[in-house]
């Protein structure tokens, strides 16, 4: 043995919800820890925005609960499916199924409650926490005098010094522009969405529109209102969608862009976007931008020249489309403090390209894989088409297709047509074929009857 766990030390830079769980995580394994953030923790919760929305599935609730960690699944409104309509340019109903999630249950907690209640835990249990804005320079004599440093400063922050990886990262530019904001006054029964599911409020709700973007409702924990709802849209660029998102500069005018798209274009989910309340106590419940999907180097180095590891959003930036961002972060995460807890020698390149190279092919490229899918890379369009036409015919199927948002690894191996008809056939147990062959467009959704003062009465 050439070290005991309690000597070893370590430095995370950034404490979002990666950085503060891969911490709290470090620290439990008997590491010395100190944390640094640019925020204090009061200005972490209270005076940014969410990264994101962060809906996660089983296989991550289980990489926090193996880190002893709160997966909240017994405290924020739980997603136990998503309810999918897509229309086409010309706005004809063609696409909807209802897919339940088979086994697990999805939460999105947002993140400051996350990353707040992690940070408190890890200072309970003598965790250092230093608030400072780590330079390149500063990350240099950090780095020199830890055994293990982790960068999860997001997508901004220290990630220049990891190398962009360009077989994995196929875009020069984002392929949407984003706008999310969360809201009250909806509750989550069997009355709300009724139209897209007998599940009611525990589906989420998803609409695509080929020409202009995506848009979903999901319930959320947020903050400060608690159980509550998350819209987050999609525009393609160019689009008239994207000229209205762009407009966007409040929570109350975010809730106001979305009331008009779903007026104009949504309407079968009208009545219940038009009953969400402006969460009036944050007033940074909303967020917009863009995300251009980049996977990083696993390893960077300072200028000495010493060893740092990517973590979360600094190792891979995605769309969040297919919810894989904080997904991946948090079992990348535990992967690298599960290995880092038995490994008895140097945090050296070798060892974290190594752990980074196992992260990729266990989750990292599965989950790029299929943020493209859901983006409509012309790449895996035909493929798409005909998964969404088997899931509109075949429940079994989807549930497999929205389970790929989950355990994305499925689709790995989905390269060609006929990958995608094997992978029909697997699941549903029929020829893929004659699944197909049962499609037909759906001409006309259901609209919903949702009755604000019926379902709060
Ligand atoms: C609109 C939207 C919706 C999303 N929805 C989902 C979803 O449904 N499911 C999902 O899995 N993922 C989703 N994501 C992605 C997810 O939100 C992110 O992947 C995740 O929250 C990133 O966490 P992080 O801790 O890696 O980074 P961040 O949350 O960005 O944390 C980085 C921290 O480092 C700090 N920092 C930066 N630079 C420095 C410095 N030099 N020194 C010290 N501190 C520094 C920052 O201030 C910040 O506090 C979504 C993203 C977006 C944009």
């Amino acid at each position: 043995m050439t070290s005991t766990n309690s000597t070893r030390s370590a430095v995370v830079i950034g404490a979002g919800q990666t950085g503060v769980t891969a911490a709290l995580g470090l620290l439990d394994a008997g590491f010395e820890v100190t944390l640094y953030s640019d925020r204090d923790q009061r200005a972490l919760r209270d005076d940014v925005p969410a990264t994101g929305t962060a809906l996660e599935f089983g296989e991550t609730q289980q990489a926090e609960a193996a880190l002893g960690l709160d997966t909240y699944t017994a405290r924020a409104p739980r997603h136990t499916g998503l309810s999918v309509r897509i229309a086409g340019p010309e706005r004809e109903e063609l696409i909807a199924f209802d897919g339940h999630f088979e086994g697990y249950a999805g939460v999105a907690v947002d993140t400051r409650l996350k990353a707040d209640e992690r940070l408190t835990s890890f200072q309970g249990r003598g965790g250092r926490f230093v608030v400072e804005q780590v330079t390149p320079e500063r990350l240099d004599s950090l780095a020199a005098a830890a055994d293990l440093t982790l960068v999860a400063t997001g997508r901004g922050g220290l990630s220049e010094l990891f190398e962009v990886d360009p077989a994995r990262s196929p875009y020069a530019a984002p392929q949407r522009s984003l706008l999310t904001v969360t809201v009250t006054g909806l509750g989550h029964d069997e009355s709300v969405f009724a139209h897209r599911s007998r599940a009611g409020g525990a589906h989420s709700g998803f609409s695509i529109f080929a020409d202009q973007g995506e848009g979903w409702w999901g319930p959320y924990l947020h903050k400060d209102a608690g159980p509550s709802w998350a819209f987050l849209g999609w525009a393609r660029p160019g689009s008239e969608w994207e000229k209205r998102f762009a407009a966007a500069d409040s929570a109350e005018s975010a809730l106001g862009i979305v009331r008009g798209l779903y007026r104009d274009y949504i309407d079968w989910d009208l009545p219940e976007v038009e009953s969400a309340r402006v969460i009036t106590e944050d007033p940074h419940s909303w967020l917009k931008g863009a995300v251009r999907p980049v996977v990083r180097s696993g390893v960077g180095h300072t200028a000495g020249g010493h060893v740092v590891a990517s973590l979360g959003d600094t190792s891979a930036a995605y769309d969040p489309i297919a919810g894989q961002g904080a997904q991946s972060g948090l079992i990348q995460a535990q992967r690298l403090v599960a290995a880092a807890a038995v490994h008895d020698g140097p945090f050296d390149e070798r060892w974290i390209s190594e752990q980074y190279r196992a992260f990729l092919a266990a989750r990292g490229d599965a989950a790029n894989r299929v943020t493209r899918l859901f983006l409509g890379d012309p790449e895996f369009a035909d493929i798409g088409g005909q998964l969404f036409a088997a899931a509109a015919v075949q429940p079994r199927f989807a549930s497999a297709l929205v389970g790929l948002l989950h355990r994305p690894q499925p689709f790995l191996g989905v390269d060609s047509l006929a990958a995608a008809g094997d992978f029909i056939t697997e699941v549903t147990g029929e020829d893929a074929a004659e699944v197909l062959a049962r499609f037909q467009p759906a001409g006309r959704f259901e609209r919903s009857a949702f009755n604000a003062s019926l379902a709060s009465a």
